[in-house]
């Protein structure tokens, strides 16, 4: 506790989003901020415009606090100064938005999305260099492989061996952090590696936010002409696509489009398609036509492989007992699990000290019970529902399979899926890592029991009640 400098803290949390995000989201939010200073428990950032200010409050601050409690064990206020559009004030971390050519509206005005596909980069090329969207490090190479994801693996790695060819369209589904945009991007990665082929990678909010800037600037002919013109498109996260019939009603013109000139088409969804809500029928009996490979929580092995790659990638030296600390404490997302080896890598450096296991211990106690900022979590639910039956969250999330402890889960989970837009995948992360089928069956079972036990209904609005009032206090 000398002087105040959480420099070293604010770096560190944004590698850490940087990596969570993905350097697209991640470049259009935090690459104009600007660590001003700090004071006791508190750092102050600088912001371009209000705007920019009220968008990284309403999106981000949740998970930037949450980084820097990780790092500071303790709570540190944000607050954020308009510094005035001054932009990049010649701030040396300038690069990633002057490399980024195309794909990418972001906020800025300057430089409108001219004609001029992909090669107008910068004239020094050796080879052929890193594709402008996606992440190098996002290989298959940088891909751990398991029971839970072989399957995703083989057909991610046919799909670039023959593009367009072998599993056309392929729909990657999977909770949270399972590793859809690592995967999907691998293909991408390797096809540009391998092929002279024109690749698109886009989220599904990106490729929504390009329609509507091509319709206000009266260019629908751009919109079209890049996306219906490519070898390889892939996007990410359609479920943001549910409830927005404009958007659907132009993915549909565009996939009919590549896959009757047979270009490769990938997404991914944070559901199983058949949990899609307010979805186009054609569009959904399109996906339903390709091949649909999920991704499941990786076991014990695969998380201590995968830590250890991430270690490794980053030059840190952590030991097998640490890195079996990790693995028994986070097993339900890979996201998660990274981040916690990086903040412990962080705190590490930060302190100079080695990570022993005790530091591991301490570090990650409580910090990943729920990254979520939902409104209403499942761990709420399970809080509630544990309180209820006189259980603990342990027993819900559990493995035990005992009559007093299956129908509280049971009914938690339907619950869940009730009040909450959780999809099955992600109340099955929630419950322990269960996938998504043992969600649907419990589901199942509740709604068979609604008639045999006439006090379901009771005890479901009983539950129902208190969840609320406890996230009313909350
Ligand atoms: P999703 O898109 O499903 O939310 P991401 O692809 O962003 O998840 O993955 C989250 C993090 O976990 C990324 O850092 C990614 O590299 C890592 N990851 C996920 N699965 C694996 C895996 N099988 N091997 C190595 N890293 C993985
Ligand atoms: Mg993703």
């Amino acid at each position: 506790m000398d002087d105040v400098d959480y420099t070293g803290f604010w770096n560190a949390t944004l590698t850490q989003l940087r990596n969570d995000l993905g350097e697209e989201e991640f470049g259009g939010w935090f690459t104009d901020l600007k660590y001003l200073r700090s004071g006791e428990n508190l750092i102050v950032i600088g912001v371009p415009s209000t705007f920019h200010r009220d968008k990284v409050k309403a999106r981000y601050q949740n998970a930037i606090r949450a980084s820097l409690k990780k790092l500071a064990g303790t709570d540190i206020v944000l607050e954020f100064e308009i510094v005035g559009a001054g932009k990049a004030e010649e701030s040396p971390s300038a690069p990633q938005t002057a490399v980024k050519n195309n794909g990418h509206t972001g906020q800025k005005k300057e430089n409108p999305p001219s004609g001029a596909p992909d090669k107008a980069v910068q004239g020094e090329k050796p080879k052929k260099g890193k594709h402008p969207n996606l992440r190098d490090d996002y290989t298959f190479d940088n891909y751990i492989m398991g029971e839970n994801n072989k399957f995703a693996v083989m057909v991610s790695r046919g799909i670039s061996d023959k593009p367009g060819i072998n599993y056309n369209p392929c729909l990657i589904y999977g909770g949270v952090g399972l590793g859809k945009t690592h995967l999907m991007q691998a293909i991408g990665n390797q096809i540009h590696e391998t092929r002279d082929y024109k690749i698109i990678y886009t989220t599904a909010e990106n490729f929504l936010n390009e329609f509507v800037q091509s319709i206000k600037e009266n260019k629908p002919n751009a919109f079209k002409n890049k996306f219906r013109y490519t070898d390889v498109l892939l996007i990410d996260d359609i479920h943001f696509f549910q409830e927005k019939e404009g958007i659907q009603e132009e993915l549909f013109h565009t996939y009919n489009t590549l896959l009757s000139a047979k270009k490769q088409l990938v997404f991914t969804c944070d559901r199983p398609i058949t949990e899609l809500k307010k979805f186009s029928e054609r569009l959904l009996s399109r996906f339903a036509e390709g091949i649909n490979v999920d991704l499941r929580p990786p076991q014990y092995e695969e998380r201590c492989a995968i830590l250890k790659l991430t270690a490794e990638n980053r030059g840190a030296n952590i030991s097998d007992e640490v890195i079996d600390v990790i693995s028994k404490s986070i097993s339900s997302n890979v996201r998660d699990l990274k981040s916690a080896l990086n903040i412990l890598i962080a705190y590490s450096e930060l302190m100079g000290q080695p990570i022993t296991v005790e530091i591991a211990r301490q570090r990650l106690r409580d910090t990943f019970v729920s990254s979520r900022q939902a409104n209403l979590s499942i761990e709420t639910i399970q809080r509630v529902a544990a309180d209820y039956f006189g259980l603990t969250i342990k027993d819900l999330t559990g493995k035990k399979r005992t009559q007093n402890v299956v129908f509280p889960r049971q009914l938690a989970m339907y619950v869940a899926r009730e009040m909450t837009d959780f999809s099955t995948t992600e109340i099955g992360q929630a419950f322990g890592g269960r996938d998504h089928t043992t969600v649907m069956h419990s589901i199942e079972k509740i709604k068979g029991q609604f008639l045999t036990d006439p006090t379901l209904d009771s005890t479901i609005e009983n539950l129902k009640r208190l969840v609320k009032e406890f996230s009313a206090k909350a």
